[in-house]
Parts: C-alpha cells; structure tokens; sequence
C-alpha cells in the first residue's frame, strides 16, 4: 500500500444532484472533490448550504476553477473572490481542502491548512511548470501543489512527472497529472511514486477532466493504492490505446497471481522518442520499472528497430506485438499467430489442405495467413487494394484475388473457412458493417472474425443467418494475452480470470 489518495471528482448542474453523487462517491474516494464551477449562478448558495450541512465519512475538496484554467465556466476575479468569501464566511473549512488558483493566493493566505494551490497548463509546452513549483515553494503557504499539463504525446508528461522527484527532495507534497490520454498513465502511477492525490470520475463516462479514469477502473482494475515504485509496469503501446481490453486482461490476471505489476495503457504517437526518453535505462528521463509491452497498430513494424533479439515467428512474420524487457534487454515475439490458430485448430481440427479464405491483408493478416501455412492450409487473401496487398501474396506465396466493397457477386462456396481480417464491424465509424453477408458465405463450414469489438459484430450475425458455426475475435484476444502473460510473467495464464475480465469489457 502507499500513502496516496483517490479524489472522486463530481460535477453536477443541480444543488440536488450534489447530496446523491456524494453518497456515491463515498464506496471508492478518500476525498470528494466538489466542482462548484459546473454549477449555474444561482444554484451556488443552495449547493454550499446542503455540502456544509450533509455529513460525509470522506472529506471534501472545493473547486470553483474559471474556463482559461479547466473549469466549466467563465468566472470573473470578482465572482471568484465572492465565492471563496462566502464558503469562509460560513467558518466550517477546517475539515475541507480548497483548491485555488495561484492568482487568488493572496485571498487564501492562513485561511485554511488544507490548502491546494493549483495551477493548469492547457499548451504543451510545459515552459512554466517549474516556474510555478517554485514560486510556489517560496510562498510556502498552500499544503499541496497540484500542477496539471496538457499532453498532445507521451512524452509531453516527463516534465510533469520529474515534479514529483522535486517535491520529494523538498519534502513538498504534489499531485502532478498530465491530462489527456497519453498522459493517462500518470493518473495511474502518480501515488506509487509519492504524488499526494490522483483524481477519478464518479463513473466512466463522468469524467471531469480529460484521460480521467473512474475510481473503480482506478482501485480495482489497476490496483492503484497497492502500487510502489517496485512496482513492474507493462502497457500496451499504440496510437490510439483508450479502447484497448488488454488492461483490464491483464491486470486481472495480475490480481490472481497476486503480482506487484501493472499494466497501463500508453498512447504513443512517435515511438522513438517513447523509447529513448522513457524506457532504454541508459538514455530515459524517467526512472520507471518497465518490463515489458503489448505492441498495437501502427508500432507493430516499428519496434522492431529497437528490439535487441527477436523471435523466429515474429521475424518471419515481420511483425512484434510483444516486448519483454528483461536486464536491459529488448525482447520480442508475435503472440497473434499461436493466438490466432490456437481457437481455430480447437474448433475446426486439422486444417491441412483447408480452402481457407482471409479478407484483408494488413497486419493481422500476416499473422493469420503465417500460421496457416504452417499448418499446410491453402490460402487465398483477398484485398480491396491489389497492388498494394502483392507484396505480402509473395512472401507468403498464397493466392491474391480482389476484394470489392459490398459486392454481392462473390461468393465462397469455394471455400471451408472464411477469416474476416479487416477492421470492417468494429466498433465506432465501421460498426453494422459486414465484408460479406449470410447469401455469400452459406456453403462455408466455418466463419472467423477477428474483430473483438462488438462482442457479435454484423458478420458473426451474417454468419448465424445462414447456419454456420463461428468463432468470434475474442477467443484470439484472449489466447494471444495469455501467450504474452506468459512470456512476461513465466507462470501459466489465469485462462478464466483474463476471459471474464474482457467479456465484462467488450459487453458492458
Ligand atoms: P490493418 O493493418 O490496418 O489492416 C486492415 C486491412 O483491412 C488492410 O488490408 C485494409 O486495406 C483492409 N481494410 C480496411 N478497411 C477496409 C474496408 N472498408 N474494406 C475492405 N478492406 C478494408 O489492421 P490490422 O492490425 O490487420 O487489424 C485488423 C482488424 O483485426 C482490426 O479490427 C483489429 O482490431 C483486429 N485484430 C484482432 C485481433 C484479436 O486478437 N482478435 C488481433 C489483431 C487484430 P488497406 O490496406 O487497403 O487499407
């Protein structure tokens, strides 16, 4: 366990609403944030009245942050200082955190103990974080500092997270946060390594500010309060990582074995600098316990260049979606091919001489159409892109033919197995899209989708329109995890824990 809190933050339009959040609030936080800026004018005595009045077991934290510093509305100085006159007026601050912003420090000065001197960066830039550290430091009268910087990529968040090493050799206490997505893994981190607080939303889809995670993903997904700086750390690293199941995968099969690790999810843009500045211990800012990664599109090539050793699969493949880290050392291996074959051979048999047809040929595609041909199926890609798909038909020597969108012509009656491999059903823009539907597919004996997200995209249901047995893209999610687990962790994956923890993702 370290010392760190977990502020739930809450931001409702109502006075009302305000009492019901609290009470929800209550099961995961150690301090309530309350944002008195989302609030309309006339609802801030009523709101003041009820919190001051309501008794909560957690402490709460006051917020009334104008628009140019993250807050919900436009706030003049004098409506701010009005707010703050009101909330000390009523002489019941001692047990509440206040927030301000450095240019009300003068109203703050001796009011309360508990107070955090904030300061937001919306550019991402970072030139004055430090600035406002130390003026802060001077002017040592707010308790906490809390210093919140935009990222636009990961490595936008090194200036923000050597704040904590700072507040440490000045005994100082800090919530540093890097907002947005790529910054997500400070929120994560932030207390194994001494920040005093982390921020959550009441609920997913109630975040407050942005790469906010809710309070439950927080305590019992990724474990935050049971983390230290021993802590082993394994992410997925992609661009974009925010849909990913395989924190939650991972991280449960983690919990089971009661290991101190942790897996995060780290939106890279440019994967150099990522790697330079934050994992290769000879070149990193950070100091941070990295031991290995899941690798997503678009750095599944691009690894490889860093890599220090790779495997035969992934080298024929050409293509690494796993990274073990071990003395310095980077490891790499492919897990979607085992992870891709495993399900089918269970569910289908033996595959030699099998008609198979694969639609799409991008990265997952050489995985899938690798395995294949080591299992001496007979394969025939189609792409929409003919020129472009050639290449990848002549390395692995496998038929190309074209692939037209919703062309109803084409039909499989050629083949026993059908292997969806292009993005087309997933979730967001594509979803409810099908490459083929039930009329083409109904001679084939077996229908694989490797989409995972909707759980039952719109080919599965092609496919159950016209009675063929399928295999949905979970089942490959799940066996290449447990392949990954296993190359980081050595121990047998927990097949039903990291099962559970992704279906309960992918339906809820
Ligand atoms: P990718 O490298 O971008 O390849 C996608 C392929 O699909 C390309 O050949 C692309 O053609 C083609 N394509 C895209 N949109 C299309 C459309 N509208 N009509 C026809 N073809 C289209 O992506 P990937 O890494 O191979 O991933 C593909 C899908 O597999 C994703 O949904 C991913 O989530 C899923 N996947 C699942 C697992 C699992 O464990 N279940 C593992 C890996 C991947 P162009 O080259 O012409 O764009």
């Amino acid at each position: 366990m370290n010392n760190g809190k977990i502020c739930v933050s809450i931001c409702a339009k109502m006075a009302d609403e305000f009492v019901g959040n609290i009470k929800r609030a209550e099961k995961y936080a150690d301090v309530i944030e309350l944002r008195f800026d989302c609030l309309s004018d006339d609802e801030l005595t009523t709101a003041l009245t009820n919190v001051l009045n309501n008794s909560s077991e957690k402490p709460f934290l006051i917020t009334f942050r104008p628009a140019e510093e993250g807050g919900n509305r436009n706030l003049s100085m004098r409506e701010r200082a009005k707010f703050w006159e009101l909330l000390f007026a009523k002489n019941q601050t001692q047990n509440i955190y206040v927030d301000f912003e450095f240019d009300l420090k003068e109203l703050f000065n001796f009011r309360t103990t508990k107070s955090i001197a904030s300061f937001h960066d919306f550019s991402t830039v970072h030139d004055k974080l430090n600035w406002f550290y130390e003026v802060n430091s001077l002017v040592p009268k707010a308790q906490i500092i809390k210093i919140a910087a935009q990222t636009d990529d990961i490595t936008d968040s090194i200036a923000v997270w050597k704040l904590i090493e700072k507040a440490k050799s000045n005994n100082q206490q800090i919530i540093p946060i890097a907002m947005g997505e790529a910054g997500k893994w400070t929120r994560i981190l932030g207390l194994a390594y001494g920040a005093f607080m982390t921020y959550a939303a009441l609920e997913s889809g109630n975040e407050t500010a942005p790469g906010q995670i809710s309070a439950k993903d927080l305590i019992e997904t990724y474990r935050v309060k049971e983390l230290n700086e021993e802590t082993e750390i394994y992410g997925i690293i992609g661009n974009p990582v925010s849909q990913s199941v395989s924190p939650f995968m991972h991280n449960a099969a983690f919990k089971v074995n009661n290991l101190n690790a942790v897996f995060i999810p780290f939106e890279v843009k440019n994967l150099d600098d990522f790697i330079r500045r934050m994992v290769r211990k000879e070149t990193a800012e950070v100091a941070l316990n990295f031991r290995g990664f899941s690798v997503t599109i678009p750095h599944k090539q691009a690894i490889i260049k860093h890599l220090d050793f790779i495997d035969e699969t992934a080298q024929s493949i050409g293509a690494v979606n796993t990274v073990k880290i071990k003395d310095g050392k980077f490891y790499g291996y492919n897990t979607d091919a085992p992870g891709f074959i495993e399900p089918l051979k269970n569910t289908y048999g033996d595959l030699k001489n099998t008609n198979v047809a694969i639609l799409g040929a991008g990265g997952a595609a050489r995985a899938v159409i690798y395995a294949l041909k080591k299992e001496e199926a007979n394969v025939t890609v189609f792409a929409r892109n003919l020129e472009k798909s050639t290449d990848l038909a002549n390395k692995f020597k496998v038929e190309l033919k074209s692939l037209k969108s919703k062309d109803q012509n084409l039909n499989f009656n050629d083949f026993d197995i059908l292997i969806n491999t292009t993005p087309l059903g997933m979730k967001g823009k594509l979803e409810g899209e099908t490459p083929v539907v039930a009329l083409q597919i109904e001679n084939v004996k077996l229908v694989y989708d490797l989409v995972y997200n909707p759980f039952e995209t719109q080919l599965i249901k092609e496919a159950n329109k016209a009675n063929v047995p399928t295999i949905g893209g979970m089942a490959m999610l799940v066996a290449q995890g447990m392949r990954q687990f296993k190359i980081w962790t050595e121990l047998d994956a927990p097949m039903k824990e990291m099962s559970q923890a992704a279906l309960r993702k992918l339906t809820k």
